[in-house]
Parts: structure tokens; C-alpha cells; sequence
């Protein structure tokens, strides 16, 4: 099934009267489609390694889709906030390669899939780099270690800041979810020390793992994550504010970590399937870029084996095939 409404326009050229058809795409039957389709999918499970998340209701169900001319689209719970968890990675490593130039967070973090899990502790052993890539805990805390500041406060500024700008809105941090994991993190406190003791983690390591594990407690909608994810779409700048938050040169870079690792140990299936980059969060979300077209964000908290929510896969491969949006086509 297509979604393309059919408009008739007419013009005269030369005293005829001539009708050309023009296609618009209806996004908002193509949201519905997805999220009829998959509202009683009911299978996969909430994290619950962070206890906050556990008890998040899994019934929890919205998509949100962003075009680059700043049009929103959404169905079901849009307004709900969620903690972005690993989607905060995404544009702390877009502000990291803003700063550092992309051949240098090259060196110092690297961009190759790991091949074991994101918070795997073997991958920080046996990778010759350590870190792996920007988007899978070991990378993403050495990330975090980066943010220029002189102490604790102007670095997590740097980051809030520029959460913020992506989304249009001031975010604020679940605190709630933020002691959660601060009191349960300990797998991300020993890969921090062991990048330290191999010289790939730029700050203290107890401030560094900190303030990863607060940027991923912030809490934000669908829409807002759609609105970060049409900044992406658009070359790096806001559809909103106009704003060139990322340089038009590292967006590539960004989507290609994202194609690479954006969702865990099946992202090359998922690359397969859908063929659009992404990432996903264990808080439940999920973000999807189509370059100079749309992003969509899905959430919905029960997760599959590998820690990608099922609902929001489901939804933006269906979605993705009904505006033929994949971008190796
Ligand atoms: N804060 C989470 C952790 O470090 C993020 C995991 C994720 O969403 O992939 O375990």
C-alpha cells in the first residue's frame, strides 16, 4: 500500500488548459498504518538492569515523524518523556567531532564496530583502540571525557546545552532515573578505569562516567527526539531555529557511527532490513535519519535480546518501506 495523495493542478499554457499530477507524500497515514499495526505487538521486555526503567509501563506507544521543512508528525502517547539513554550519545559525539575535528576523535575513540555487546568489558581488552566507537559505552564514556570545561558544572553545560539546542526546548535530567543508574553502574565505572589505565580516557574517570550516566537520564518526547533526529536529517541544522548546531561535514560521520552501531549486536541486520541509520536507547527509544528528508522517533520500552525496542523497530521498518526511504535504493 502507498501513501501518496494525488493532487490535480491546472494551468494554461498557450490557451490549453493542462493538468500535471503532483505526489504528496501523507505522512500522518503512514504513522497511523504503523502504529495501528503494532499498538498490541506485545512482546520484548523493559531494561532492567537500571531499576528505574523496569517499572516504566511498558503500554507506553508514540511515533513522531520531523521533516527537514520542520513539519511534525505524531500518533499515540507524543508527548510522553522518556530518558534518552543511549540516544544521548549520539549528539554528545556530534559536539566531541565539533570540536576535535573528526580525524581526531578518530584517533582518540575510533569507529569500528565492536562485535560484542555495548557495555562489553572484553571489548575494551582485546580492541587494539580500547574504546571501539562513540556510540557503545566504552566510547561513549571516553566521549563524555572529552567535553571541554574547567570543572564539573561548564562541562555538563556543554552537554545539557547542547541537547538543548537539537531539541528546541530546555530538557532536564530524570532524576529519578539518574540516581538509578549512578547507584547500579559499576560495569561502567571498571571500563572507565581500564580505558584510564590504557591511556584512552581524556578526564578523571569518576567525573567522566558521571556525567555519561546523567546525559543518559535526560528525559525527552518523541517529538523532541524527532526534532534532534530532523537536525541530523538536514545537515546539521535546526529546521526550527535555523541554527548550524553540527558542522554539514561531520553529519556523515555522526550516521555513519550510527549505521555502524546504532543498534547494538543487530545493527548490520538492521542496516540490512531497513537500510536507514539509527540508534537505539535502552530507555526505549529509537531514532531513525533519513539524510535531507525526515527523522522519525518511535518509543516504547520492551526491548528484544539484543536491547532495541521491538515496537519501535517494527514501526519504522514499516514506515521506512512506505516512504521507500531507504537510503542504499
Ligand atoms: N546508560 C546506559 C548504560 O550505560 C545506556 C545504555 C544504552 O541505552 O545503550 O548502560
Amino acid at each position: 500500500m502507498k501513501y501518496i495523495k494525488l493532487k490535480i493542478v491546472s494551468g494554461i499554457v498557450f490557451s490549453m488548459v493542462s493538468s500535471v499530477v503532483c505526489a504528496e507524500t501523507n505522512y500522518q497515514e503512514v504513522l497511523n498504518h504503523a502504529y495501528n499495526q503494532y499498538k498490541l505487538e506485545n512482546s520484548g521486555k523493559n531494561a532492567d538492569y537500571i531499576p528505574a526503567l523496569a517499572k516504566i509501563n511498558p503500554n507506553y506507544f508514540a511515533i513522531a515523524l520531523v521533516t527537514v521543512d520542520g513539519n511534525i508528525y505524531t500518533v499515540g502517547d507524543s508527548n510522553i518523556k522518556f530518558p534518552l539513554e543511549s540516544l544521548a550519545k549520539i549528539f554528545t559525539l556530534g559536539l566531541v567531532i565539533q570540536n576535535y575535528g573528526y580525524e581526531e576523535v578518530l584517533n582518540k575513540i575510533g569507529a569500528s564496530a565492536t562485535g560484542m555487546q555495548f557495555n562489553s568489558v572484553m571489548a575494551v581488552e582485546n580492541l587494539p583502540e580500547h574504546t571501539g566507537n562513540g556510540l557503545v559505552n566504552a566510547g561513549a564514556i571516553a566521549t563524555a571525557s572529552l567535553i571541554k570545561g574547567n570543572n564539573y558544572t561548564e562541562k555538563w553545560n556543554q552537554i545539557i546545552n547542547n541537547l538543548n539546542s537539537y531539541a528546541v526546548t530546555k530538557l532536564s535530567v530524570n532524576n529519578e532515573v539518574y540516581v538509578s543508574e549512578a547507584a547500579n553502574n559499576f560495569h561502567n565505572q571498571a571500563i572507565a578505569m581500564l580505558l584510564y589505565s590504557y591511556g584512552r580516557l581524556y578526564s578523571n574517570p569518576a567525573e567522566a562516567v558521571d556525567i555519561y550516566t546523567k546525559e543518559c537520564s535526560v528525559d525527552a518526547s518523541t517529538v523532541e527526539l524527532a526534532k534532534m533526529g530532523a537536525v541530523l536529517a538536514n545537515k546539521g541544522k535546526s529546521p526550527f531555529t535555523k541554527q548550524q548546531i553540527l558542522d554539514s561535514k561531520h553529519v556523515p560521520k555522526v550516521l555513519a557511527e550510527m549505521a555502524t552501531a546504532g543498534l547494538y549486536d543487530s545493527s548490520g541486520t538492521w542496516l540490512y532490513r531497513v537500510g536507514i541509520p539509527a540508534k537505539s536507547g535502552v530507555g526505549g527509544g529509537i531514532l531513525a535519519v533519513v539524510p535531507g528528508k525526515f527523522a522519525i522517533a518511535v518509543y516504547s520500552p520492551p526491548l528484544d535480546d539484543f536491547g532495541n525496542s521491538v515496537r519501535g523497530q517494527k514501526s519504522i521498518e514499516l514506515i521506512a518501506n512506505e516512504l521507500d526511504a531507504n537510503i542504499f535504493k
